[in-house]
């Protein structure tokens, strides 16, 4: 403030009425910021996996929503022009404003995650630099101060599986732990000094606990837990269509992305937009976890009062208690094991077992873990069962593991040519001398064309 009044003085002006707030005086957090839900999604257009929902919150129950994009969908293929990369990022950021315009959602923020096309949620949190990203998610839960958050299932699945879909979860669900927790991010919560002066380096927001957390999926399959649902093609009474029909007007905007806009547009000019393909009758979230009384399969927001609530710390990872099995799947797979536990949410593990979608003609990755339970060096054989079509390029034959050692091995098997109707199984199996120790599934769809692993 003195620097400020000395530049008046130098000027010759009138010392003007700017004044510190009085000792004392209670500000806080500004209401224009508040919301009900937060969205928190990984591209433009993932908003549409939950828009009849979203239409049914904001026209028809009086909920407020903001919406955060870990990125603007850089990645994708262009279906309108010619510009790609970060010139289509700025189209991108666009279609998605007109979207969520449609809803009267204007509280839109774009975070600096890269576009990483694949499945693999490691490449993606490598990518999107995990700690800055999460830093701001925290800022933004604690800005915006929502009771509920909506994301993608943090989960390996067979279907599109977008490792920033997985990604976006992930860091959602941390940003759900630490948000209300004061020893995180601190510089965010610390009251500025001089609030109405220039240069603060601290934020003056406040701990925020969210209260519940939902996810969805982009499983090829329906993914059935416990969870709220309502009947998309029930009529909201304030626009005089179904819930179906004002999800399918969200995708209209996304006009890079005809396998979004182009398919609701062709819905829309059906007598019975129900005739989509995919189309299920009844939406349904995944209940993720809740810091209020609730039941899981109950509304949104049941059990929700109003005012902030009191911070509920993770269960925080664990040492398990048991010894690890001989032969475990690695990579994601691991890395879920522990991080669901660790998060409270073990509900979301068995939603799916273990798959995965992969493109004909191409390879398969199966990350694997050994371990050596002895204290001797442990010499297993490791050998693959596949299905006639599948050959096995790596991953097979004598390893020798140390002692205590948890030893990665990497598996590779080359896929037949042509898609197949059903899923198939790939199992893995290890042993000392005769004695088999135990083995690892896989079912495997193998489609025309899947993301890269
Ligand atoms: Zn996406």
């Amino acid at each position: 403030m003195m620097r400020l009044f000395a530049f008046f003085f130098i000027l010759g002006l009138a010392v003007p009425a700017i004044a510190q707030p009085e000792a004392g005086q209670w500000h806080g957090p500004e209401e224009r910021w508040k919301t009900d839900i937060l969205l928190v999604v990984a591209h433009p257009d993932d908003e549409t996996a939950v828009g009849a929902y979203l239409a049914r919150a904001v026209f028809d129950e009086g909920k407020s929503a903001a919406i955060v994009y870990c990125n603007k969908g850089t990645g994708g293929g262009n279906s309108r022009g010619v510009e790609q990369a970060s010139a289509m990022g700025l189209i991108r950021e666009i279609e998605a404003r007109r979207a969520t315009a449609f809803l009267g959602i204007d509280r839109v923020w774009f975070l600096n995650g890269r576009d990483t096309p694949g499945q693999d949620v490691m490449r993606s949190l490598q990518e999107w630099r995990h700690g800055a990203l999460l830093e701001e998610l925290v800022r933004i839960i604690r800005l915006t101060r929502p009771e509920v958050i909506f994301t993608w299932l943090p989960h390996f699945v067979a279907g599109e599986n977008h490792g920033d879909h997985q990604a976006a979860g992930v860091i959602a669900t941390e940003a759900f732990d630490l948000a209300g927790n004061p020893t995180a991010f601190p510089a965010q919560i610390t009251p500025p000094r001089e609030p109405l002066d220039i240069g603060n380096a601290t934020e003056g927001l406040r701990p925020w606990q969210p209260k519940k957390l939902y996810f969805f999926s982009d499983a090829s399959h329906p993914v059935e837990g416990d969870g709220p649902a309502f009947d998309l093609a029930a009529e909201s009474p304030s626009k005089n269509v179904s819930y179906l029909e004002l999800g399918l007007r969200l995708g209209l905007p996304h006009e890079t992305q005809s396998d979004v806009s182009e398919v609701s547009e062709d819905a829309l000019r059906q007598e019975d937009p129900r005739s989509v393909p995919g189309y299920q009758q009844r939406f349904r979230l995944l209940f993720g976890k809740s810091v209020m009384r609730c039941s899981p399969r109950g509304d949104v927001f049941e059990g929700i009062r109003s005012g902030p609530a009191a911070f509920v710390p993770p269960p925080g990872y664990q040492l398990p208690d048991e010894i690890p099995a001989p032969l475990t799947l690695g990579g994601p797979f691991a890395f879920y094991r522990d991080f669901w536990p660790a998060h409270g949410i073990e509900r979301v593990a068995d939603l799916v077992s273990p798959e995965i979608e992969v493109s004909a003609g191409s390879y398969l990755h199966i990350p694997l873990l050994l371990y050596n339970p002895s204290s001797d060096t442990a010499t297993y054989n490791l050998k693959g069962r596949v299905p006639e079509g599948w050959s096995i390029a790596a991953g097979e034959g004598v390893v020798r593991v140390p002692p205590r050692e948890l030893m990665p091995v990497q598996a590779f098997v080359d896929c037949p040519g042509e898609p197949t109707p059903a899923p198939s199984l790939l199992r893995w199996e290890v042993r000392k001398g005769k004695e088999s120790l135990g083995s690892v599934r896989l079912n495997v769809s193998l489609v025309e064309w899947a993301l890269p692993q």
